[in-house]
């Protein structure tokens, strides 16, 4: 940690370190003349030329944050990656993945090998239960999905092949919240290895690490980014496991274009006021929606119905802007009036961008630890940064047409 980084009585708070994040000087200056840019520019390069050849012996022992060749990256996306490692002060590094799922896969990748069983939590990401029924499966390990809701009782689950707990918290689609410290301490106690998927919350909703979580997992095309216009990854370590991620990371050849990791940084420093906004909108959206007679419940887990609520309230810092809830009936086609409806969230994967968006979502399909049984057909949302009365006029608008489909 540089002295950047702390000021008199403590570190720095998180939006505070957003603004400085990863702008080193020697990112930012020419060594032979005054003054500095802002933002470390773009680098472009494969080949890094050497200035005689006892550099390049010298070049090959420490390839971190040093020219070496182009896929060892450059200051463009050391920046990025320096800057995601900055807001876990617990962290030693980050490496960078062209997309959330290659950082799933990267960090998956680093840490198993033939014969170790994974604890997969229920509620994950449907393209991580993918991978570990496809490729974990094909390498020879296996995977035991846990409740979200186990708590502590995740121990019952563990046998002496059990090398990694994955939380993904709350849960994509679901919502449920889950008990980390709890079962942080269960592994550490073995000596298992816990991961996270924190694109929901960001470090600076769930400070992930500091609950002692050793690798925190993103996909910066959600909220990092925030735009909607770039895909990226990021697997964030400490220093346990930092130096293996980095290995496997460069064993598999995995690099970003340095455009992408520019945007992502430029998307980062306004992360804290977008997040805020994301927040306050979708609570107020949320608290619309259940109170709404067309609904029958709301999985946001800063309201007291969610699963999990109470450890939200113990264990993070905000909500943010995605969340489910059920139509009061119906099936698909009635769904499906209500989402074409609106006019003001769009149809379509992903989210984390400005922009608000609808859609049907069915877990039951995914769900093999605890069974989903639905109070009705679930729509996920996110509330983009639109003024939250006109989202709910929009939904109202929605509702009214649901009732028609429902009558007729
Ligand atoms: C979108 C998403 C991912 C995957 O990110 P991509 O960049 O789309 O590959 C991983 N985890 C969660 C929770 C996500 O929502």
């Amino acid at each position: 940690m540089s002295s950047a980084d702390e000021k008199d009585g403590g570190p720095l708070s998180p939006a505070t370190r957003l603004v400085g994040a990863g702008r080193k000087p020697e990112w930012t200056r020419m060594p032979d003349r005054p003054g500095a840019i802002v933002s470390p520019p773009v680098w472009r390069a494969s080949t890094i030329l050497f200035d005689d050849v006892a550099h390049l012996r010298r070049a090959g022992q420490n390839t971190h944050e040093a020219f070496y060749y182009g896929r060892r990256g450059t200051p463009t996306t050391w920046a990025l990656a320096d800057a995601l490692t900055g807001l876990e002060p617990e962290a030693a590094g980050t490496m960078l993945y062209p997309s959330g799922v290659a950082a799933i896969a990267g960090a998956l990748l680093a840490i198993l090998k033939p014969g170790d069983q994974i604890l997969m939590v229920d509620s994950a990401y449907d393209p991580s239960r993918s991978m570990c029924n496809g490729l974990l499966a094909d390498f020879g390990v296996e995977v035991v999905y846990y409740d979200p809701l186990a708590g502590a009782g995740i121990a019952d689950l563990i046998t002496d092949r059990t090398a990694a707990i994955f939380l993904e918290s709350p849960g994509s689609l679901t919502f449920e919240v889950q008990d980390i410290p709890a079962i942080v301490a269960v592994a550490r106690a073995r000596g298992i290895v816990t991961l996270i998927d924190n694109t929901w919350a960001t470090p600076l909703y769930l400070p992930a690490m500091a609950l002692g979580v050793d690798i925190s997992i993103m996909a910066c095309t959600k909220y990092i980014v925030g735009h909607s216009d770039v895909m990226m990854g990021s697997v964030t370590a400490n220093a346990r496991w930092w130096p293996r991620i980095r290995a496997r990371a460069y064993g598999l050849g995995q690099v970003v274009s340095p455009d992408d990791a520019a945007l992502t940084l430029r998307g980062l420093r306004t992360l804290s006021v977008r997040l805020e906004r994301h927040r306050t909108s979708a609570l107020a959206v949320a608290q619309w929606l259940a109170a709404r007679p067309e609904v029958a419940g709301v999985l946001h887990p800063a309201l007291p119905s969610c699963p999990g609520h109470a450890e939200w309230a113990r264990d993070f810092k905000g909500s943010s802007g995605l969340f489910s809830f059920h139509l009061a009936g119906g099936g698909e086609a009635e769904r499906a009036a209500f989402i074409d409806a609106l006019a003001l969230f769009g149809i379509g994967y992903s989210w984390g961008g400005f922009e608000s968006l609808a859609l049907p979502v069915d877990p039951e399909k995914h769900r093999t630890a605890r069974p989903w049984t639905a109070a009705g057909p679930l729509v996920r949302l996110h509330i983009g940064l639109e003024e939250p009365d006109d989202l709910i006029a929009d939904l109202e608008r929605g509702l009214a047409v649901w009732r028609d489909a429902m009558a007729g």
